[in-house]
């Protein structure tokens, strides 16, 4: 089955919001086994989104929107699209009283008269529910079976429907033995590409005729393997096998799979162990902490800790020696060492994070250039230190030093 998607907003065309609902749909539907032929943007106006629906409508007779579903005067897909299938505009009774209802529980008022647009709909479509918002979906199909999708702009409400109305109702229209795609994905942490590939060896360029992806990321480099048919080589356990022999050549560096979080994953080692948690924090300024805490559940584990951004804090509040800092420098092993244990012994935790480095753009040196990192963990009392030399930007040096810390709880 071929599909196109059409994300609709002024402010995809802008630049101001970037496509993420296309990228979702394009997943989505690929797990499926559906394939998209085309994505196009167009702005928030009825004669680009009618130009550019049946254009695609022509092509494959199947399209999904996504945006301008909401009651503001930009929102116009569904107008544009029901003048497309030659429908009329009509009120759903059904989702006026939705509407309503909602408005009163939600915000004690009544449903004002701009938002009963929300409540129009295509002569003759079908209303897709949405249990994540106010504007529900619509599938407006002809005779000839040529359809559209219209999906609401909000991404978290787009991925909700994606997942309760457009998926199970493509998969009933799939033949049973259509191609479909299939891929699986290895996190790697702490390990460049080159080295991933050098380890590989033989395996780096494909395995057992799947193709092999190196995706570098701020996490680290994800492996992934894609297999494109429904032959021999494409079943799951022929992906099962291919990434057992991907792992066997560089499992140390491996943390998970898919969509796997390092911090979830380490916190919930901790939590088996018993283990709690306390960070230092100095160039991440609460990266770290705000990882761990992002975890559910992570009261249990997580107990605290201290940005330790200035000298003087990381000496008041860390107990880091002062003659420490003016020997070393404050981006030193000594240092990280000294906030990882500091920390541990004042928060009562099983282990200690201490974070100093260099994330730029400026303070950069020859012998310690931009991008230098100290990572320590304490680990009841046993530290271990390591250097790092990061890559990237601002944002990227923090982000993967908070990554590396974690990765070093793996050792
Ligand atoms: P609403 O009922 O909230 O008005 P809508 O269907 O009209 O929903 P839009 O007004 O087009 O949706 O967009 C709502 C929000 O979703 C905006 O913040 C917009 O930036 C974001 N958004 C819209 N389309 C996309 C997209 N393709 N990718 C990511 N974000 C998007
Ligand atoms: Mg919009």
């Amino acid at each position: 089955m071929n599909i196109e998607i059409v994300t609709i907003g002024d402010e995809l065309l802008l630049g101001f919001t970037i496509d993420t609902n296309a990228a979702h749909l394009a997943r989505e539907l690929a797990a499926l086994g559906v394939r998209i032929v085309r994505r196009a943007t167009c702005g928030d106006d009825a004669s680009s989104i009618q130009a550019a629906v049946r254009e695609a409508l022509q092509r494959t007779g199947a399209v999904i929107t996504t945006g301008g579903l909401g009651p503001t005067a930009d929102d116009m897909t569904k107008p544009a699209i029901a003048e497309i299938f030659g429908q009329a505009m009509v009120l759903d009774p059904e989702i006026l009283t939705n509407l309503q209802e909602r408005w009163r529980k939600r915000f004690n008022h009544e449903l004002p008269v701009s938002n009963h647009q929300q409540a129009m709909v295509p002569l003759g479509a079908t209303i897709l529910k949405n249990n994540h918002g106010s504007a529900p979906g619509i599938w407006l199909e002809d005779a000839d079976g040529k359809w559209v999708a219209m999906l609401p702009g909000v991404p978290r409400e787009m991925r909700g429907m994606v997942a309760d109305t457009i998926l199970p109702r493509l998969r009933d229209r799939l033949p049973s033995d259509g191609p479909v795609i299939r891929s699986r994905t290895l996190r790697t942490a702490n390990i460049a590409e080159s080295a991933l590939a050098d380890r590989l060896g033989e395996l780096a360029r494909g395995v057992n005729g799947l193709s092999l992806a190196y995706l570098p990321g701020n996490d680290g480099v994800d492996l992934r393997l894609t297999s494109w048919d429904r032959d021999a080589r494409g079943t799951s356990s022929a992906l099962e096998a291919a990434a057992a022999l991907v792992r066997a050549k560089v499992e140390p560096f491996i943390y998970g799979e898919g969509d796997d979080d390092l911090a979830a994953i380490m916190l919930a080692e901790c939590a088996a162990r018993g283990a709690t948690v306390a960070v230092a924090e100095s160039c991440t300024g609460g990266m770290l902490g705000m990882r761990l805490t992002a975890v559910p559940g992570s009261s249990r584990t997580v107990l605290g800790g201290t940005i330790a951004y200035a000298n003087e804090v990381k000496i008041r509040e860390l107990g880091v020696p002062a003659e420490l800092i003016a020997d070393q420098g404050t981006v030193s092993e000594a240092v990280a060492r000294a906030m990882a244990s500091g920390v541990r012994q004042r928060f009562g935790s099983t282990i200690g994070f201490g974070i100093t480095g260099i994330a730029g753009p400026d303070g950069g040196t020859p012998e310690k250039p931009v991008g230098t990192v100290w990572v320590a963990v304490d680990l009841a009392g046993e530290v271990h230190a390591v250097r790092a030399i990061l890559p990237g930007d601002r944002f990227e040096i923090r982000w993967r030093a908070a990554q590396l810390a974690l990765d070093r709880l793996r050792k």
